[in-house]
């Protein structure tokens, strides 16, 4: 009988463990279960706001994919996992038990207890967010942008507003509102220094030290009082795991990230790869990015056929290539293997890497795309 390995998400993560295991030629049945049809590259949704990026160019039909792969693909969501019987149980098709699965579904966006906001701001996990973001940014009813969060998207997601009222020739305020003392917490000083002297030379303002605290009607009231009106919010400020993951009875971090072994098991059998990976060995999480999900899902699948045929698992010791905050002037920051990058040079490498790690045969008309001015 063909052993069952299902894998939870199809992103960077699930994906490259998919191809992994199809690879390996041997008899198993693979089953890929995402609750979007397909796959969306989310390093460049920021820059759908300003450039002329279609949304075809960073979505990759999972159902193609794993046809082209011989595994079967999913559309379902998952609602909940059997840790101990090795199984998941999905909205539509119930339980479906396995030799082992692969948790790789990834995080969204966190309201931190503040649902209540959600219709009155916009938030950007998907290619539909990004779209819907990109239009009312083109749209005359607002007067103040306001980006909650100062991590790197929404440092990300400022410099393109700006960029795209720029090529707008229109001149309103665009104020990032950051809760800690410091824009950018927990990067390199250097850097988030360097990322707030741009930001001002944008012409982007830095609230530190305020959130937002209510929105009425087309009004926003920031934590210390203040109000701004017609604004238009994207709301950035955190990521978190889908409620499922961090309800199992498995360790887990703040952000429901769940903690792993050094071969990426929460238990036996039961895998986590890409961003839904916390704690490791029960060292540090790993930062969230496409380098580390695509090598954790190529790990955890080599472990998965390993632990088949009852061979010794291996950790997972990924390449750390750096990373990049890229801010839409092309004035970039990052540590690029482990050597500071400031300007021109990490913005290309942003382009770069995003079109080299685009799914598919899209690369050519992607960086046409980006190419574009507008
Ligand atoms: C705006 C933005 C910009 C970014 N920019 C960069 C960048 O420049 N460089 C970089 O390296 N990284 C960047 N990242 C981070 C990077 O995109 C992530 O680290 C990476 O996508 C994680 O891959 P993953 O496979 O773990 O999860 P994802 O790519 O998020 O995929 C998870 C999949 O799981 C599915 N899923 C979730 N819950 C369920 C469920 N219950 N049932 C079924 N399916 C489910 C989702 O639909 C999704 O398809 C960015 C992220 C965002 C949001």
């Amino acid at each position: 009988m063909k052993r069952r390995v299902i894998i939870v998400g199809g992103g960077f993560a699930g994906i490259f463990a998919m191809r992994r295991l199809r690879l390996s030629r041997r008899r198993l049945e693979v089953i890929v279960i995402d609750q979007r049809p397909s796959a969306h590259f989310l390093p460049l949704l920021p820059d759908m706001i300003s450039r002329p990026i279609a949304p075809a160019s960073v979505m990759h039909d999972l159902r193609a994919e794993c046809r082209r792969w011989d595994a079967m693909f999913l559309h379902d969501e998952v609602a909940a996992v059997d840790v101990p019987g090795v199984a998941v149980i999905t909205r539509g098709l119930g339980r479906l038990s396995a030799d082992a699965i692969v948790l790789s579904c990834g995080t969204s966006t966190a309201f931190h207890g503040r649902d209540d906001l959600r219709p009155a701001v916009m938030k950007l996990d998907d290619v539909g967010d990004a779209v819907e973001i990109a239009a009312r940014a083109r749209s005359a009813h607002w007067k103040t942008a306001l980006v909650v969060g100062g991590g790197y998207t929404g440092v990300e997601v400022a410099t393109h507003l700006r960029r795209l009222e720029n090529l707008r020739r229109s001149r309103r305020r665009i104020i990032i509102l950051e809760l800690a003392p410091v824009l950018l917490p927990g990067m390199p000083r250097p850097l988030s220094e360097y990322a707030a002297a741009n930001l001002m030379r944008m012409r982007i303002e830095v609230m530190n030290n305020r959130t937002l605290r209510d929105v009425i009607d087309q009004d926003a009231i920031l934590s210390d009082e203040s109000v701004f009106k017609n604004v238009l919010i994207v709301w950035s400020a955190g990521v978190k795991t889908p409620a499922f993951l961090s309800r199992l009875n498995l360790g887990h971090d703040r952000q429901g990230r769940l903690d792993v072994d050094k071969h990426l098991q929460a238990a036996p059998g039961v895998f986590v790869a890409g961003d839904a990976a916390g704690r490791i060995g029960g060292g540090a999480a790993l930062r969230m990015g496409v380098q580390f999900s695509i090598s954790g899902g190529r790990r955890a699948a080599a472990n998965i056929l390993r632990s088949l045929d009852g061979r010794a698992l291996k950790p997972f010791e990924p390449m750390d290539p750096g990373y990049v905050i890229p801010m839409a002037n092309m004035r970039s920051c990052g540590e690029i293997l482990g050597v500071s990058a400031y300007g021109l040079a990490p913005s290309m490498m942003h382009y770069l890497m995003s079109v080299y790690r685009t799914f598919g045969a899209k690369r050519l008309k992607l960086l046409g795309d980006i190419l574009r001015r507008r």
